[in-house]
């Protein structure tokens, strides 16, 4: 069977996707395609698209089976909203929504439509890294976790569109998430550390220091740096009870000359996660064809824009924020060690 895919929001990665959709995996076939901006929608479309001037007729279209969103994270409960009301499988790009309010009303709507759609785009689970380091903390020969030191470095950000708020609630939201399958844990509590900002940013408040308590007591340290200049730089170590664990160097040539020995290190996160988003959309495509959704979830999405929440607080405090979750509806019970 071939899913018939619509995909809303033609900008940077949903031109990415359209590539990988088309070009790359199979079983699958983009025929429709969306964007508040017709001409990028035009240009984007793959060959025999049909261009939908909102996405509500898209999303409510006969000739399509399920829908990717890579809008802006405002519009996205709207849309969400949408493909739940006609039982439409959903790949959301995260984040889920911008508020926890909008988050609510996005899983209310799926608990009570009774099977879950959608897919929230936490590639990370679907790195093979990541995956393995996963299988090592679930195997228990290193104890329990403790500690996780995760790095997240980019070399630079759009000057004007990325704001002081975004390395919180758009950055953090990647390490918030895999902090939470890693350590199989919820986050409690967070707080925000901010040395001394960095000049290659200009007004942006760049870089930070998070600290995520976990419930069952494990910390975890996020670094993050937006402006770094030199790459797209991921790193994660976690220490356990009786060893570490952490995500090895991308294999790269190691380059020997009259500047000294070097590796490549990735430009952006469509060079370092490109497999891990061809295989989160692989799993995507084989439960859209089911009518349903697996991987990271509502749930998922909205555990993430609490700890923004909570991040954006601590800044404000410079203090500890706690987080207070609602109760997991039953659709979500899947462990989080499962859900990818
Ligand atoms: P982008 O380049 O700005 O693209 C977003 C596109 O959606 C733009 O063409 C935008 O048009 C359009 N759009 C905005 N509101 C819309 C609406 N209501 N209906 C239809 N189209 C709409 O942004 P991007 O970098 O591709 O990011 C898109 C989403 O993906 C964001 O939520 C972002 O956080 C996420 N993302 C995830 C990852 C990841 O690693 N998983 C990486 C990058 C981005 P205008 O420009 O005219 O507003």
């Amino acid at each position: 069977m071939t899913v018939r895919i619509g995909v809303i929001g033609t900008g940077m990665i949903g031109q990415d996707h359209i590539r990988r959709l088309t070009k790359v995996l199979s079983g699958v076939d983009v025929v429709a395609v969306n964007d508040i901006d017709s001409s990028r929608a035009a240009s984007a479309a793959p060959a025999g698209a049909e261009i939908f001037d909102t996405p509500q007729e898209l999303i409510r279209s006969d000739k399509v089976d399920a829908i990717v969103i890579c809008s802006w994270g405002p519009a996205h409960e709207e849309q969400l909203l949408e493909c739940i009301a006609v039982g439409k499988p959903v790949f959301c790009e995260k984040p889920l929504v911008t508020s926890e309010a909008s988050a609510m009303r996005v899983m209310e709507a799926e608990v009570g439509y009774g099977r879950r759609l959608v897919q929230v785009g936490f590639m990370r689970r679907f790195d093979a890294d990541y995956r393995r380091l996963k299988a090592v903390v679930d195997g228990g020969t290193l104890g329990a976790p403790l500690m996780f030191h995760s790095v997240h470095r980019n070399a630079s950000v759009p000057a004007g569109l990325y704001t002081s708020d975004m390395p919180l609630n758009d950055t953090l939201v990647h390490d918030a998430d895999v902090s939470r399958w890693l350590l199989d844990d919820e986050i409690a509590g967070v707080e925000v550390r901010l040395p001394r900002r960095s000049r290659q940013g200009g007004e942006l408040r760049d870089p930070h220091f998070v600290l995520l308590h976990m419930a069952g007591g494990a910390i975890v340290d996020v670094e993050i740096s937006v402006n770094i200049a030199y790459g797209y730089d991921i790193r994660g170590e976690l220490s356990c009870e009786t060893g570490v664990a952490a995500l090895p160097n991308r294999p790269s040539p190691v380059v020997s000359d009259a500047s000294g020995i070097r590796q490549f290190i990735p430009t952006d996160w469509r060079e370092r996660f490109i497999e891990a988003y061809d295989q989160e959309f692989r799993e995507w495509i084989v439960a859209a064809g089911d009518g349903t959704a697996t991987g990271p979830s509502t749930w998922d999405g909205y555990a993430a824009t609490l700890v923004a929440d909570a991040a954006l607080r601590a800044v404000a405090s410079g203090k500890l924020e706690a987080i207070t979750m609602r109760d997991k509806p039953a659709l979500y019970s899947q462990s989080m060690a499962q859900a990818a």
